[in-house]
């Protein structure tokens, strides 16, 4: 049995996520202790309890320890199986996140399989929408996973309910190794301003402001007024290179927070990617490492982040030390991970 303390290093949910990810891939039980530990309000939230029981459901697992702020979970999973799986948090929490724990699980199902995940598709602190969508699944078609997403309704937080469908073909599946190294070559950006329940004069300030931050035209910045269960407001902007997007910056408003601190947030954000000159931001730099772990690759990356730190460490207490090496120099991080 594999132990993993979930306190180590981010000490957040990730540990946690991750270590079920990998233990699938091992096939290999794994107990994991001091859940959250780093983290206000430790042990399983609804999130993070959806995350353990997709991935029991998806693996056939025994599991203990799952259950509303448990801080100790025993995971022992048998071979990933393919089907048809809707998985709700059940709150606002992040349905991103349950989505990147079992997405490793189903690209290494025996079948096809479609998910549907219920919850936050907006939230701060986690992926939102479209960079999962345009950002994180392209790179796993990169690796050559056949997967598509297909958003079906907002869920912003705190009311969420938003859902999307994942659906996942591992016999279109050919791997290959991925290099992310070079820089980008003449990047462009366009934003899009997304509310539900909100007075008009919210995004279209956004959008003046968008343009203002970052020379955008105003054309360069669609409205989209969405349905949703309660109200909400966030701002992404695509940071593309030719036929990829690179980068999806997002901020969020909430009650009490002006618009043009929204963008003021994502500005700064976008400003930080383009200073880096690298094709991978800080939080795909975390992200990428499970999906790059069975074909490997390289990609380059700005300072690395508490959660990519935390992250690599973990896949190397389960694959080995020499799964994945680190070059820093100059502020750009070179990461490579070499097939497994
Ligand atoms: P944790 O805090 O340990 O639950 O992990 C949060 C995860 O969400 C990490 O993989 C972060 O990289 C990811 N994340 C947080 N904010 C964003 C964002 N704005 N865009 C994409 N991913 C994010």
């Amino acid at each position: 049995m594999l132990s993993v303390d979930g306190a180590a290093g981010e000490g957040g949910g990730q540990v946690l996520r991750s270590s079920l990810s990998l233990a699938a891939h091992l096939g290999a039980s794994v107990r994991v202790e001091n859940i959250r530990a780093g983290r206000g309000k430790p042990g399983l939230l609804r999130q993070h309890l959806t995350a353990v029981r997709a991935a029991a459901e998806v693996c056939g697992a025994e599991v203990a320890g799952a259950s509303l702020g448990s801080r100790r979970v025993v995971f022992r999973p048998r071979r990933p199986r393919p089907g048809a799986y809707r998985f709700a948090v059940g709150t606002a929490g992040s349905a991103t996140l349950v989505a990147q724990t079992v997405l490793p699980m189903l690209l290494e199902a025996p079948g096809p399989s479609v998910a549907t995940f219920e919850g936050g598709t907006h939230n701060p602190m986690a992926p939102p929408f479209e960079f999962f969508a345009h950002v994180y699944l392209p790179r796993l078609r990169d690796v050559g996973f056949g997967v598509k997403v297909s958003l079906e309704r907002v869920g912003f937080y705190p009311a969420g309910g938003g859902y999307f469908t994942v659906t996942v073909d591992p016999s279109n599946t050919s791997l290959r190794s991925v290099d992310l190294t070079s820089p980008p070559r003449a990047p462009r950006l366009r934003a899009l301003v997304l509310q539900s329940r909100l007075p008009a004069h919210v995004a279209t300030r956004e959008r003046a402001a968008l343009c203002a931050g970052l020379g955008l035209a105003e054309d360069a910045v669609v409205i989209r007024t969405v349905s949703s269960p309660g109200p909400g407001n966030a701002v992404c902007v695509f940071i593309e290179d030719g036929d990829e997007c690179l980068e999806v910056c997002a901020a969020f408003g909430q009650r009490g927070r002006r618009a043009e601190a929204v963008v003021a947030d994502v500005v700064a954000q976008v400003q930080r990617f383009q200073r880096t000159g690298v094709r991978v931001g800080e939080h795909l730099a975390d992200q990428l490492l499970l999906p790059l772990m069975r074909a490997g690759g390289r990609f380059c990356t700005g300072p690395l982040s508490s959660h990519a730190r935390t992250n690599i460490e973990l896949v190397r207490s389960f694959l080995g030390s020499d799964a994945v090496a680190v070059a820093e120099k100059d502020g750009v991080s070179t990461v490579s991970l070499p097939a497994s």
